[in-house]
């Protein structure tokens, strides 16, 4: 079956409503542009149409409509007046200024200029001419003065006046007046009864203004108004939201429409699994595998994301998710960010399945020749159950016999694109993805509008909290002394350093100093060293041969040592909200109280200062990814360093967080209605996601 949204990706063209065809207009047809400036101008938008210039809105604008006497301008600030020319002067030799002298009724301001065309400021503002002036006032010998006014029009002539100027991102070779200039243009093109896509009363109720008129708002504003500004902009960013969630709708939509055979509960199995364990999965363990069991049961690829936080014991409730395939007869791949992880896993699950006679595979880039010829045909023949693995289960060469659930732990590290493509070894396998880091819900929703949602809000009983400080690094060798006699009481220690080399800050130096003052074998991981001696140096930390473990942020995510009590991480300040709390989850797995020590360097810049103490006042993953996303974005949330939302143009976190859920359940209600007649409002949506879905042509 042929889905509408299919049709309107196959064959765009065709279905382009002819009301679109001036935001679909080359940018070279806009006067100004043309061949010459065509690619500066794709390289400031991201795009070649007329409507990827229109979404290149300003975030700020000089005001320009106080207009002053010339007496009471301020020096040092934009004013804008209206003057008379009294007087040009111009210079006597090459170097020096022209100069226009004008004024008005309260006193005089002269308008200098080192750049000039003598001949053609004299024509335009011949002595006598009425003029308005705006720009930056400056003090010169007790006189006002203003070096090359902003803008200067006589009166007569001034209706084009930019009474408040939009302040345009730019790119070597395009000045704000010409991106400015050129988006008029394009507006101008843009039919005044443009549709309505977004429903009627939300708009209303909202007091959006118009897709039309909100690009007219942000681009030639007639008032200063930082109200309308944020809800212009709101509105166009809901229309990219709504796109988005549009999609996500329709493929979850289609997805619950495929057919897949059901694959039934087994409570002897699963008891079974509970049997060989030293203790009770936790309420929200139970919970989390009741729904991932149902979604299996009902004959409809699951997507589901399983948040947990660290060491809230998401691999159990995997480990479980995959006894119901198995005893089903069909396979599970299991996917790991990283080699270690991959092996750390591989042991789990060996561990948690092997009593029941499963056969757990191993697959990662480190498996050569012989093995992993022998892994491959166990997966191809079907006598492997469960595939551990990294990247390299994307391999071509990887067939699975009956591939029924895939699992992806800690998905950041995953793009879509790897996703799929597993995907793709199966036909609609079930999808479980789990995460370390917890997701705020509007990023879910932005990244995973299509999947269900599962939550362990509890932690195993019996944890303790983890005492948390931060210290500034002058304290170097007391925290040193205290380890050591940490050390000699059996505790373990991970020492996390924010660079591998460095003399002050990295890992390898740090090792050093800590063997010659300790005087014990002192354990190194980090990203440059071989997969091989990663494992070796974490293999002996684990079994306690070493008891201290200096480390980058390899260790981040997973690695589970239940031994490790004390957390050093040196730096601290280099670090996002997120990641110091994967790093703090390293420790506190056991049944020990455990410590995290945040090392950092004065001073302290002010938001590093409210991370920290965020950090030491809380222990809730959810409630520090929010905070995470208040203090500097998405992006380090997701491990990406950006600030905007990604993929998206007019998106802005938090401002614009509670336009996802909106959307969203616009969007549901809006696929559910979605009927094969062509009904105007239908029409419109179809408009929408041909400019705004991230799979338009640029
Ligand atoms: P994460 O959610 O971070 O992946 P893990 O699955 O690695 O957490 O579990 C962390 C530790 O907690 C492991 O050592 C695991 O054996 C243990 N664990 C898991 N579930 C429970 C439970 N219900 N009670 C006690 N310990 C548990
Ligand atoms: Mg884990």
């Amino acid at each position: 079956m042929i889905h509408f949204l299919d049709v309107l990706f196959l064959n765009k063209s065709a279905m382009r409503n002819p009301i679109l065809n001036s935001l679909y207009a080359s940018l070279d047809s806009l006067d100004g542009v043309g061949k010459k400036n065509q690619g500066i101008f794709v390289k400031l938008v991201g795009g070649s149409h007329v409507f990827d210039l229109l979404f290149h809105v300003p975030d700020e604008w000089i005001n320009r409509t106080n207009i002053v006497s010339v007496a009471n301008a301020i020096p040092g600030e934009v004013a804008t007046m209206y003057t008379t020319v009294t007087r040009h002067t111009v210079p006597s030799r090459k170097g020096l200024p022209y100069r226009l002298v004008t004024r008005d009724d309260s006193g005089q301001i002269t308008l200098v200029y080192f750049n000039f065309n003598r001949y053609s400021l004299e024509k335009e503002f011949p002595i006598g001419t009425e003029v308005i002036v705006s720009g930056k006032v400056d003090e010169y010998q007790n006189s006002l003065q203003m070096v090359h006014p902003d803008h200067m029009m006589t009166k007569s002539k001034s209706e084009n006046f930019p009474w408040v100027e939009p302040k345009y991102r730019l790119t070597a070779g395009l000045h704000n007046w010409k991106v400015h200039k050129t988006v008029k243009i394009a507006l101008d093109t843009v039919p005044e009864n443009f549709p309505e896509w977004i429903n009627k009363e939300l708009v209303s109720e909202k007091g959006w203004p118009s897709f039309k008129e909100a690009l007219t708002n942000l681009h030639v504003p007639d008032q200063y108004d930082l109200k309308k500004f944020k809800l212009a902009r709101m509105r166009l960013a809901y229309d990219e939201v709504l796109a988005r969630a549009v999609i996500s709708a329709r493929s979850r939509k289609k997805r619950r429409e495929a057919k897949r055979s059901s694959i039934p509960a087994s409570p002897d199995k699963i008891q079974s699994l509970l049997e060989t364990l030293p203790f009770k999965p936790t309420n929200a363990q139970s919970k989390a595998f009741q729904e991932i069991s149902n979604d299996m049961n009902q004959g409809i690829p699951m997507r589901r994301l399983l948040q947990g936080d660290v060491g809230s014991g998401k691999t159990l409730v995997g480990a479980m998710a995959s006894v119901q395939c198995v005893a089903n007869g069909l396979q599970v791949a299991f996917m790991a960010p990283t080699e270690v992880l991959a092996r750390q896993q591989y042991d789990t699950l060996g561990k948690l399945l092997s009593p029941l006679g499963y056969n757990v595979g191993v697959l990662t880039g480190r498996n050569q020749g012989k093995t992993r010829e022998g892994t491959l045909v166990g997966l191809a023949e079907g006598s492997i159950q469960v595939i551990v693995g990294t990247h390299a289960l994307f391999q071509t060469k990887v067939v699975f016999r009956n591939l029924g659930l895939i699992i992806i732990d800690e998905l950041q590290r995953f793009g879509a694109e790897n996703r799929n493509s597993l995907a793709k070894k199966a036909d609609e396998p079930h999808i479980l993805i789990m995460s370390a880091t917890p997701i705020p819900r509007t990023l879910e929703m932005a990244e995973y509008g299509d999947a269900d949602s599962s939550i362990i809000d509890e932690k195993p009983i019996g944890r303790l909290p983890i005492v948390t400080r931060a210290l500034p690094d002058s304290r170097m060798e007391r925290i040193v002394t205290a380890i050591n006699r940490a050390v000699s009481k059996g505790n373990r220690v991970y020492w996390i350093c924010p660079r591998v080399e460095d003399d002050t800050s990295g890992a390898v130096a740090r090792q050093k100093d800590l063997e010659n003052i300790l005087r014990m074998p002192i354990g190194l991981v980090h990203g440059r060293m071989k997969a091989i001696d990663k494992d070796e140096s974490l293999e002996k930390f684990r079994l306690g041969e070493v008891k201290i473990l200096v480390a980058t942020t390899v260790v981040e995510v997973g690695v589970d040592v239940p031994e490790a009590t004390i957390m050093i991480i040196e730096g601290a300040e280099n670090f996002g909200l997120a990641q110091l709390h994967q790093l703090r989850g390293r420790v506190g797995r056991g049944s020990a109280e455990s410590y995290c020590l945040l090392m950092y360097s004065d001073p302290l810049t002010e938001i590093a200062r409210k991370r920290l103490d965020t950090l030491r006042r809380t222990e809730d993953g959810f409630k520090l990814a929010e905070a995470d996303l208040q203090l500097r974005g998405p992006g380090d949330t997701l491990g990406v360093k950006q600030s905007g939302m990604v993929g998206y143009k007019l998106v802005e976190l938090p401002k614009h967080k509670p336009l996802f859920r909106l959307a969203r359940d616009e969007a549901r209600t809006i696929v559910s209605q979605w009927s094969d007649e062509e009904t105007p409002k239908q029409e419109n949506i179809k408009m929408l996601l041909s400019l705004l879905s991230p799979t338009r042509q640029k």
